[in-house]
């Protein structure tokens, strides 16, 4: 256990990380990706998952591996599956001798008013957003407490603390992820494992980008208009979050000054949740 002394120096030295390995889970793209991106830039070995197109998806993997020098696999689990979901976490542990940071990540969205959302887009939200956390932490979590060392960060969102219209199933899923974070830090509080969420507000990623088109097809206005007075609308600051901010913030959390930082949410939106 590092002393006060010790965390005087930075918390974040570069190679901080070395021989840990981290699973984000949807880190083909978006801010998955700019995780992946910068806990392997402090060292870490990493495993990506998500959907995509496998020559792009290889050239990822072995892009990382080489800019960063550790590690990297790839893992297809389709987060809607339980069975692929653990067998993903198992593979990742027997391959990289343990999983050290756990990031859920994976996430899609659909926006409906609640008496048209379809049932079964409800169930994939729930299942991708929520459900996946569980299976990969009740999987995951085994390792980490036999190493004694282990954090986890599951991705929020504003709409984890606060609720929009339209968005049912999401902000549904957030919610719960809420309660999962905070339930799953009291059960690693005595142990050198933190589980903790970020929530950011509005971050320009692919999963965005669809709400615009829609947003603009919907109102008839153009992207810029319904980026300030739709997207942003809520978010305070009027800029969109960039997964670069992300990415530090996650290396922040593995870092030993984020050890007593358990069960949080940390909103990263501009002041979104102040109102
Ligand atoms: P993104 O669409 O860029 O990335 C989503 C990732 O999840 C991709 O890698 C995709 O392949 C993967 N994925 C989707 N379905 C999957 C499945 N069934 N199995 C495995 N992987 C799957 O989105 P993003 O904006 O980077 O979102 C990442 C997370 O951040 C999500 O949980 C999202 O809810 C959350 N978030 C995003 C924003 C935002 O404004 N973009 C804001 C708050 C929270």
């Amino acid at each position: 256990m590092p002393t006060s002394k010790d965390l005087l120096a930075s918390p974040v030295t570069p190679g901080f990380l070395d021989g840990k390995a981290a699973l984000i889970t949807g880190s083909t793209s978006g801010i998955g990706l700019a995780m992946a991106r910068a806990l392997a830039a402090a060292g870490a070995d990493i495993v990506i998952n998500g959907l995509g197109n496998p020559d792009e998806i290889e050239n990822l993997r072995s892009e990382l591996a080489q800019e960063f020098g550790v590690q990297v696999i790839y893992d297809g689990a389709n987060m809607l599956k339980e069975s692929e979901i653990t067998a993903m976490v198992q593979k990742a542990a027997d391959q990289l001798d343990g999983i050290d940071i756990l990031i859920n990540n994976a996430g899609i969205q659909y926006v409906s008013p609640i008496d048209e959302f379809p049932a079964q887009k409800w169930e994939d939200i729930i299942a991708i957003n929520m459900s996946s956390n569980f299976y990969t932490i009740r999987a995951a979590l085994p390792g980490m407490k036999a190493r004694n060392w282990g954090r986890i960060i599951n991705l929020s969102s504003a709409h984890g603390l606060v609720a929009s219209p339209f968005k049912s199933a999401y902000v549904a899923a957030k919610h719960g992820v809420m309660g999962l974070t905070k339930t799953v830090a009291l059960e690693v509080a005595e142990t050198n494992i933190t589980c903790n969420a970020i929530c950011p507000g509005y971050v320009r990623t692919p999963l965005v980008e669809g709400q615009i088109e829609e947003q603009a097809k919907a109102h008839s206005m153009n992207h810029d208009d319904v980026i300030r007075d739709v997207i942003l609308a809520a978010q305070p600051n009027k800029r969109f979050v960039e997964v670069e901010e992300l990415g530090q913030i996650a290396v922040f959390l593995c870092s030993d000054a984020a050890r007593s930082i358990n069960g949080s949410d940390l909103p990263v939106e501009g002041g979104w949740t102040a109102r």
